[in-house]
């Protein structure tokens, strides 16, 4: 049987060295930085053993930018934020069940760095109506990401930080040791609600400084000594 519309463009993201990596699906984690849960007005956990379960929703896979590209600013928000953000590329399917966390590492392909953009008006009226968050975080270009670091070139990633300059200005700047949920340990929570497989991206969750951005800004998202994203907003 033959297509009968023409196929949907496969995303793709570059890969360091060559290649690109096909995404399938893109999950996100919502507060996974105490000191941003806390600007957002929600309690963060006091320790690792009141963390609860994380918050996670998902974008499309064709919301990625690529190419340090602009961004269009989008449709319908006055509020458009910033949320810059380790991304985990998965390079292998997880096997049937839940993920141990011991085993988690071994289907991760690379590393990047992206930005989770929020129509926070829109974010913030559904968190009052009770309602899904799907229009406030998964519209077109919503998910601007660097190139893909292969994990094997990526010494001691937990000790890296993660930052976000706006026009030249510092906005957010926080060390991954901050992150409530680890990488295995989110992609353990994660293997309970999806099979995880190859090309799934997962953004991280961001620390605090998420703040507005206008058409002309210029962004530098930067995880420290590994992958640098760029791009402006555009009208
Ligand atoms: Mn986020």
């Amino acid at each position: 049987m033959s297509d009968v519309i023409p196929a949907p463009v496969q995303a793709r993201v570059p890969v360091r060295g060559g290649g690109t990596f096909p995404v399938r699906r893109i999950y996100c984690v919502g507060r996974n930085f105490a000191d941003h849960a806390r600007e957002m007005g929600a309690t963060a956990p006091a320790s690792k053993a009141e963390r609860g379960t994380p918050t996670f929703f998902s974008k499309p896979a064709d919301a990625i930018v690529t190419g340090d590209a602009d961004v269009r600013y989008p449709r319908s928000t006055q509020d458009l934020h910033h949320e810059v953000e380790l991304v985990v590329a998965l390079g292998r399917d997880a096997r049937a069940g839940v993920l141990p966390e011991e085993v988690a590492s071994s289907l991760v392909f690379g590393y990047g760095v992206g930005l989770d953009l929020t129509r926070r008006d829109l974010q913030a009226a559904a968190k009052k109506a009770g309602l899904p968050w799907d229009t406030a975080k998964g519209f077109d270009q919503s998910a601007p990401i660097s190139e893909l670091v292969p994990a094997a070139e990526v010494d001691g990633l937990d000790a890296r930080t993660l930052s976000l300059e706006v026009n030249g200005a510092l906005r957010q700047q926080a060390p991954l040791t901050d992150m409530i949920w680890n990488v295995p340990e989110i992609l353990h929570e994660l293997s309970k609600l999806y099979a995880l497989k190859a090309g799934d991206l997962v953004f991280m969750g961001t620390p605090s400084g998420v703040a507005a951005l206008q058409t002309g800004d210029r962004y530098l998202a930067r995880l420290e000594g590994v992958v640098e994203l760029q791009g402006g907003i555009v009208a």
